[in-house]
């Protein structure tokens, strides 16, 4: 056979001549902005031509992004590792000092940036070292850059930068194993991680999404991707909508359910991806509007344990489909989907639904326990879950050799406590961090999150472990209400009495506002537990 190296640019080159007239929308407020998957081709080649010729960029130096998700994000996702370069796709929602960190760490060169976000990405570019060129998409006054990086530093307008170039670029061979894009994680502890995908781990990575058991994505779909490109690169969706000639509906930073519910009326996806919280808070807005969603078949939900009542509110209110993902950064990001195997039906294949998923053909799964031996995929071992596969990271970025925490036998530890089914479903019970050790005992606090969620009064249920005297660590539940519900705390503990077992109920519990949130969307537990800790109701 022809060894025909799997390489970003082929899937660009696919995408804009192949689906050529695929449409990529760009949520804006106003008139959304359309574009083609042919234009987003010519415009990539005029940005390779502009960061080569223009700024000087040679072979793996890294172009960074800080966008939301726009047309001109998918550009420069195409364009720089199209061209040999490496995209780093840095996260707009970390601390201005883990952006500087991160970009150092990186050895960026050159970051686009989206105008609005220029007062952001102020905050954090005096301590860029290795950066020497801004392009701002938009017309915004980049005057604050340069104030803060304090010299040695260029300005570009993307549009100016890009006009009269050719739009043809010879886009060079590359070693299939060469990095293309580099991502970090969002550092709950200690300072985020690099992980660095090649092309061909986001060559079969993107396949595997077009897959009927990845997302089954093809030409007559339309994904509304809502996962950010600057979080494990939105899930693979901008590349496996130019591999299957879906179109692409991005949301920029109108990421209020809102707005989310007007693209899904007005521009009809038929497939959105996004964290729990995001699709919490647009349950509540499709209750109290009324909302055509008629177009939405399927709701992809991972990045945190999806709750049951959340499924079974969008499928029974809105004839949504939830279909649990789980993954990881670290796995570019997919590890499974949640789709219940053949002759699966009714109550079964809501069980099916409920786990996180059967591991696709590429990622090999096993549950280890406290000392690493493997034990057996029965559906009921509960261990460590670890993967590998081509698309999961050997090592991060900068390594001399793979973190011994992280990495054990050419397997990636991925700090996830569950089972896995003779039929490849892994059912995460927690995050090893998270399980709560009462009394030698362990207890889920995911199990008694879903319980709570499940109550008619509950939006949000985040419980943590908090030390306690006696048995080592006990459960403190926090839960914000829906407006005007006046449940009290002990006819919740009843309510989860109905589920969990009596000694796991919680006896701490905290009524807020919110639960915080990391960069990412998900309940941050870090903060949860130094802030209600103390001020639980005993
Ligand atoms: P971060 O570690 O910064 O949150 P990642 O997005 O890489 O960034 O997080 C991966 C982790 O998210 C997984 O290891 C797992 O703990 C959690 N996760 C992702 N999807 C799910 C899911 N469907 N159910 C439970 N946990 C999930």
């Amino acid at each position: 056979m022809m060894d025909a190296p799997l390489q970003v640019a082929r899937i660009l080159e696919h995408g804009s001549t192949v689906h050529g007239t695929a449409e990529v929308v760009t949520w804006t407020g106003a008139e959304p902005r359309r574009t083609s998957y042919a234009e987003v081709g010519r415009d990539a080649a005029r940005l390779a031509h502009a960061l080569h010729d223009e700024l000087g960029v040679t072979g793996d130096e890294r172009v960074a992004t800080f966008m939301w998700n726009n047309a001109e994000h998918l550009v420069a996702y195409f364009a720089v590792p199209s061209m040999g370069a490496v995209l780093h796709t840095l996260n707009i929602r970390l601390f201005p000092d883990q952006v500087t960190y991160i970009a150092n760490h990186a050895q960026d060169r050159v970051v686009i940036v989206d105008s609005t976000l220029i007062p952001l990405l102020a905050k954090a570019i005096g301590g860029m070292t290795t950066l020497r060129h801004v392009v701002v998409v938009g017309g915004g006054d980049p005057a604050p850059l340069l104030a803060a990086a304090g010299g040695g530093l260029t300005v570009h307008r993307w549009d100016e930068l890009l006009a009269g170039r050719p739009d043809h670029y010879d886009w060079p061979a590359v070693d299939e194993r060469d990095a293309a894009a580099l991502c970090y994680t969002s550092g709950t502890t200690g300072n985020p991680k690099g992980v660095a995908y090649s092309h061909r781990s986001l060559y079969l990575h993107s396949l595997q999404i077009c897959m009927p058991e990845g997302f089954g994505l093809g030409p007559t779909d339309r994904e509304l991707a809502i996962v950010p490109m600057f979080h494990a690169m939105s899930w693979g969706l901008p590349y496996a909508a130019f591999l299957s000639g879906a179109a692409l509906i991005m949301p920029d930073r109108f990421l209020q359910a809102a707005p989310i519910a007007e693209m899904i009326a007005t521009e009809r996806p038929t497939l959105a991806g996004a964290v729990p919280t995001i699709w919490n808070d647009l349950l509540a807005h499709l209750d109290s509007h009324d909302v055509d969603t008629s177009s939405l078949k399927e709701a992809i939900v991972g990045g945190s344990a999806c709750p049951p009542a959340l499924m079974h509110a969008f499928s029974e209110r809105h004839g949504i489909e939830v279909v649990h993902a789980w993954g990881m950064t670290e796995m570019s990001p997919l590890g499974s989907v949640s789709r219940p195997p053949a002759g699966a039906t009714g109550d079964d294949a809501w069980r099916y639904r409920y786990t996180q998923g059967r591991v696709p053909a590429g990622v090999q799964a096993r549950i280890v326990g406290p000392l690493g031996e493997p034990l057996p995929a029965d559906g009921t071992s509960v261990g460590e879950l670890e993967v590998r596969g081509p698309w999961v990271t050997a090592t991060y970025v900068g390594d001399d050799a793979p973190d011994e925490e992280k990495f054990r036998d050419g397997w990636l530890r991925t700090g996830d406590v569950g089972t896995l089914s003779p039929d490849g479903f892994i059912t995460l019970t927690d995050r090893a961090k998270d399980v709560i050790k009462s009394g030698g005992e362990w207890i889920s606090s995911v199990e008694l999150e879903n319980a709570l969620m499940a109550h008619p009064d509950v939006v949000e249920a985040c419980v943590v472990g908090v030390p306690d005297e006696r048995w080592g660590e006990r459960p403190l539940a926090t839960v914000v209400l829906r407006e005007g519900a006046e449940v009290g705390v002990e006819e919740l503990r009843e309510f989860l009495a109905g589920t969990v077992a009596r000694w796991q109920l919680p006896e701490r519990w905290a009524v807020i506002d919110a639960v915080p949130k990391t960069s990412v969307g998900k309940f941050d537990k870090k903060v949860v537990r130094s802030r209600y800790a103390d001020g639980g109701l005993a």
